[in-house]
């Protein structure tokens, strides 16, 4: 039997989720004894995936689903699942795919499982470990469906090279109209720099840094890094910065290998939507700010002292 994952693109690449769940899928297939399916919507060069791990790759190409289209996604993913017997399917915990997981659930009549952190504990009964309470906690999850729906939480897994080469197939998956009733009309607020999704290193700054004028040394920062840049609500709200950039409960949330926090209280529902983040760091100059408890390293001080010596320092490396 087949594990199927879908692997998700933007502008016909394939995004860095997309081998993270290729990793975990030919992990838990050592466990199964599974091959490892992709399915890919209008990816130019899947061959990548094979390096992963991935034995075949289901190759979708329609102009109709050039946008994200959560009924239709689902749909194609749907039958490629039907298509290969696959009795599991694996996903991403991003935005879109939480969106159509549902829509896929049902139509699978799958139990899901979402921000799952690794692999299951026991495949028979069939246990796995997800993050809860906005991942202040853990939980352990069983499915007992006959097919199941797994969502892979950004950065948990990490990628694992394997030997082998993925063999590629046309898949056209029938679409319905239907799905097409209702369209998202995305709108791309593409910088160039690395987006918040697929940083590896956030730096995000607060309302301690006192205007948009002083962000200047946080992009240094960030650029240095090779971080994209995010913010606190207020920051946001105030129009310092995009909306775009909020982090947090209400805005996107961050599951980086390494948060920095400049001028950022770390009021609890900030956190709540960090808190997935590997490794945080804070500079901050009120040593009582509740961020440091959340710390994994701080720095109390200035933050127009220390993120210019820090950004000095990190050039010499
Ligand atoms: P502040 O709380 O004003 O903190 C500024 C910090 O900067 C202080 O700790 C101060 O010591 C420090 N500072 C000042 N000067 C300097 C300096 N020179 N150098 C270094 N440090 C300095 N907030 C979010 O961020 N994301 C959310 O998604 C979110 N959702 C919310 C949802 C709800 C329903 C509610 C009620 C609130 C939400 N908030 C959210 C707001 C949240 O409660 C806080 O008000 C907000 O996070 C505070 O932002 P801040 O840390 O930038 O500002």
């Amino acid at each position: 039997m087949s594990i199927l994952i879908y692997t998700e693109s933007e502008e016909g690449k394939l995004k860095k989720t997309a081998f993270e769940i290729a990793s975990y899928a030919r992990a838990l297939a050592g466990q199964t004894g599974d091959t490892v399916t992709a399915v890919a919507v209008n990816v130019d060069n899947t061959s990548e995936l094979g390096n992963y791990g991935v034995d075949k790759v289901l190759k979708v190409s329609d102009e109709k689903l050039s946008r994200f289209n959560a009924r239709a996604y689902a749909d194609v993913i749907k039958q490629a699942a039907e298509k290969e017997g696959a009795k599991m399917v694996i996903i991403s915990s991003s935005a879109n795919d939480k969106y159509l997981a549902p829509i896929l659930a049902v139509n699978l009549q799958a139990g899901y499982a979402s921000n799952v952190v690794a692999l299951p504990e026991s495949t028979d009964p069939f246990r796995v470990k997800r993050t809860a309470f906005t991942n202040k906690a853990f939980n352990i999850t069983e499915i007992s469906t006959d097919v199941k729906l797994i969502g892979l939480s950004k950065n948990s897994f990490g990628l694992k090279e394997a030997e082998g080469s993925a063999s590629e197939e046309a898949f056209a998956p029938s679409l319905d109209d239907k799905d097409f009733a209702v369209r998202t009309e995305s709108v791309d607020k593409t910088t160039g720099k690395v987006t918040i999704a697929d940083a590896e290193i956030v730096v995000s700054g607060g309302r301690g840094l006192k205007g948009p004028e002083n962000w200047g040394m946080i992009e240094e920062l960030a650029d240095v890094l090779g971080a994209a840049t995010a913010c606190s609500k207020p920051v946001s709200d105030m129009g310092w910065r995009p909306h775009s950039e909020h982090v947090g409960q209400t805005g996107k949330p961050v599951a980086a290998n390494l948060y920095v926090a400049v001028g950022i209280s770390g009021a609890i529902q900030h956190l709540a939507g960090i808190n997935a983040s590997k490794v945080k760091v804070v500079i901050n100059s009120d040593p009582e700010a509740p961020f440091f408890k959340a710390a994994d390293y701080g720095v109390v001080g200035d933050a127009f002292e220390v993120v210019p010596a820090l950004v000095e320092k990190l050039k010499e490396f």
